[in-house]
């Protein structure tokens, strides 16, 4: 049976913050979707999502727990609006891994999404310079504007060619190996699961091919 998960129970690989957003569902290729697939279930989701990409400090994790106790009435549908953003930025890599390309529509949606962010956030000095911020966390929506930023930063920096689908599952990655030869999101997860599915299928088709069983 498939055990529900939430976002902080997944070990998230895509190496990317807009890349770990689409892989909050989970799920095979062809596979039906299932509800047990859904990982961003509650605005809690959302929150850990920021904390585990570093997208979002500690202290904007606990603003906007808070904020979202005082609105519950908004949360539904600032997850809703999350999941539509998801699909999107889906929409906008998920082509690039399989060989492809996105539509122009999808790419002005991304555009758009982009431009939302950069009105929502501010430019602070940095280390090295300046950069943007939303660290001032006044609005439920505020996790999904530093992936909104990276997902642009992605598509037009790259490293797109280091943009992969794992072997096995949905998830999308950046493939960082020297050789560019990563196949699956995890060696310990579909990378073993396909290991062992060889491993049974070579032993039935050995015992179905000799006549002593
Ligand atoms: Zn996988």
């Amino acid at each position: 049976m498939e055990t529900w998960r939430v976002v902080a129970d997944v070990d998230f690989m895509g190496g990317h913050p807009a890349l770990d957003f689409v892989d909050t569902i989970g799920g095979m290729h062809g596979e039906e979707s299932k509800p047990e697939h859904e990982f961003l279930r509650s605005y809690e989701d959302l929150v850990m999502l920021g904390l585990k990409t570093e997208t979002l400090s500690e202290g904007c994790a606990r603003r906007l727990r808070r904020l979202a106790r005082e609105r519950p009435g908004e949360v539904e549908a600032v997850l809703a609006d999350a999941r539509r953003k998801r699909e999107l930025v889906n929409s906008a890599f998920r082509p690039l891994a399989e060989g492809s390309k996105p539509t122009a529509k999808v790419l002005g949606e991304l555009r758009d999404f982009g431009a939302q962010a950069i009105a929502h956030g501010e430019l602070v000095a940095s280390d090295d310079g300046f950069a943007w911020s939303w660290e001032r966390c006044e609005e439920l929506e505020t996790p999904l504007w530093p992936i909104a930023h990276a997902a642009l930063e992605l598509m037009v920096s790259g490293p797109l060619e280091r943009l992969k689908t794992c072997g096995r599952c949905r998830w999308l990655f950046l493939d960082t190996t020297k050789n560019h030869s990563r196949r699956w999101c995890s060696t310990e997860g579909c990378g073993t699961d396909v290991k062992k599915e060889r491993y049974v299928a070579r032993r039935r088709a050995r015992r179905a091919g000799s006549p002593s069983g």
